[in-house]
């Protein structure tokens, strides 16, 4: 309770008796006020006070005036207990209209003097109970008039900020109505916000024929929300339509705030214009389709085209052996070199068709593996078996390290020719007089083969592009030196097809190393 709330003001003409009276009554545990006069108990009443006790001839009428006109300005909360002291024997006998009017005005009680000790202070104490209930009551009045306040604020803050919000948001009651559109709402859709006072007028609007269609659906989500308040949820994709007739693909998120000081509760859905991702998505889908099928057209030309190469070849090839025999009758010695580069031409033509095939194969995906554990020594010797007499012819040294005892799961014959590709290209590439070296690496799970030359080496900037086909570095060098540009792009094609892969790592003028990496297969 108040400390106020708990005073007692005492008011009696003469003040001896004010000061009698109050100190009796300090021992009892009351915290009593003695006023002078009825100005001095005004102003005590305006301090606020538990209970007031007047003597009767205290009432004088101006002063009985000034007493009702304060008890009659209380604030809506405020009863003031006043316990009036009347003359003795009047009880029995008529009121005096003076204290009748008192009574008819405030929370008056009526002591008849002599008043017992024990009655006042029982008098008191229930009256200062009651006064308690008063002020707890001005309490909680004012705690929810500052709580009242509070939503308020709170709401207009919430308003604010949905307005300003730099995408499209709306907030609503449950029972439909628009309480705030952000400017991006509307100035996206062009509706404006007093034609969408409600979900309903937006759903004709944006949704046409498909509107009962949504407002059940938001219905829906405000039903399954509830549990879940406060946590956005998913709402989808829906196509809206615009003001001027055109389409909008919108995606919606809602999430449930709260009630309003109505009871009816508050959602909030925020969406995000998602038109020109999903254009700009559709144009890249079907430019892909596009140059796939424009590279599958590529890729059945290369195949056929090397295909119907490969016969003509052949026929010279097999008539320039036939010549060379002597079928045709004897043959002169110029006739024999120009037969021997008519053959050297049609194998290295050859060659490159067979490569241009290939690559045209694997990209279609009309090759198959016949994958089986082989040994890495058996995969090596076999093919560093076919370059060295070329390494001998260029004065290169070779060194293979002892390989480990594991095997490879992969297709023999595909990684032969990966393998023999890479070896090639570091013979190709590298210099008379320079090194050559196969390493190993066995892992977990897999094995790395590792091939380095002492070579020409590749910039950084090419080191991926010489695995796309039809790649080379050096056009100058390899137009004298042969080759496709696809030899890379075919052998890591057929790694990756075997769950393996090729790197490299390479400094122009100092060398590259390529390492094959091939899964184990025990
Ligand atoms: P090709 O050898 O038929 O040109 P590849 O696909 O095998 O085609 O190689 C592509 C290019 O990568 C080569 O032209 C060359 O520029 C570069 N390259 C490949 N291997 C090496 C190497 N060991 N050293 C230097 N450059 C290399």
């Amino acid at each position: 309770m108040e400390p106020r709330a708990r005073t007692v003001a005492l008011l009696t003409p003469t003040g001896s008796d004010g000061t009698v009276a109050s100190r009796m009554l300090d021992r009892v545990g009351f915290e009593a006020r003695v006023c002078q006069d009825m100005a001095a108990t005004v102003r005590c009443i305006a301090d606020g006070i538990g209970v007031l006790v007047v003597a009767e001839e205290a009432l004088r009428p101006a002063a009985r005036e000034a007493l009702v006109q304060v008890l009659d300005q209380q604030s809506v909360w405020s009863d003031l207990p006043v316990i009036v002291l009347l003359e003795e024997g009047e009880l029995s006998g008529a009121i005096t209209p003076g204290v009748a009017q008192l009574a008819a005005r405030g929370n008056v009680t009526l002591l008849e003097r002599p008043v017992r000790f024990a009655t006042l202070v029982t008098t008191l104490r229930s009256a200062l109970r009651a006064r308690e209930r008063q002020y707890d009551m001005r309490d909680s009045i004012a705690e929810r008039a500052a709580a009242a306040e509070e939503l308020r604020e709170s709401e207009a803050r919430l308003r604010a900020t949905v307005q300003a919000a730099p995408y499209p948001m709306m907030l609503h009651a449950e029972d439909g109505t628009v309480l705030q559109l952000s400017r991006a709402w509307s100035a996206l859709t062009g509706y404006d916000e007093d034609e969408l006072t409600t979900t309903g007028e937006w759903a004709r609007r944006a949704y046409g024929d498909d509107a009962p269609d949504a407002e059940a659906a938001m219905r829906d989500d405000l039903a399954r929300h509830e549990p879940s308040e406060g946590a956005p949820r998913a709402f989808g994709e829906r196509v809206i339509r615009t003001s001027d007739g055109s389409t909008r693909v919108w995606e919606f998120h809602s999430v449930l705030l709260g009630r309003l000081p109505d009871g009816r509760r508050l959602r909030l859905v925020a969406a995000n214009d998602v038109t020109e991702f999903r254009r700009l998505l559709q144009s890249e889908r079907t430019a892909r389709e596009e140059a796939e099928k424009a590279n599958r057209a590529k890729m059945d030309f290369l195949a056929v085209m090397s295909h119907e190469l490969r016969t003509p070849l052949n026929a010279i090839g097999g008539y320039t052996q036939l010549l060379e025999l002597g079928i045709h009758g004897p043959i002169t010695e110029p006739q024999r070199s120009a037969l021997a580069r008519i053959k050297r031409s049609e194998s290295h033509l050859l060659g490159l068709i067979e490569d241009v095939l290939n690559f045209a194969k694997i990209e279609a995906g009309r090759v198959t593996f016949d994958l089986q554990p082989v040994l890495v020594e058996e995969l090596v010797g076999e093919v560093d078996a076919l370059v060295e007499p070329q390494m001998r012819d260029k004065g290169i040294r070779y060194t293979r390290r002892a390989a480990p005892a594991v095997s490879v799961l992969v297709d023999q014959e595909k990684t032969r020719q990966v393998l023999l590709n890479l070896l090639s290209n570091a013979v190709k590439f590298t210099p008379a007089g320079g090194e050559i070296a196969i390493a190993f690496a066995a892992r977990d799970h897999d094995v790395d083969i590792s091939i380095t030359d002492t070579g020409s080496g590749i910039p950084l900037d090419k080191q991926e592009v010489i695995f796309e086909p039809f790649v080379q570095v050096q056009r100058a060098y390899t137009s004298t030196h042969g080759g496709t540009g696809l030899g890379l792009a075919i052998s890591r094609d057929l790694a990756r097809s075997m769950r393996g892969d090729i790197v490299v790592q390479s400094e122009p003028e100092h060398g590259s190393t390529f390492v094959l990496t091939l899964p184990r297969g025990e």
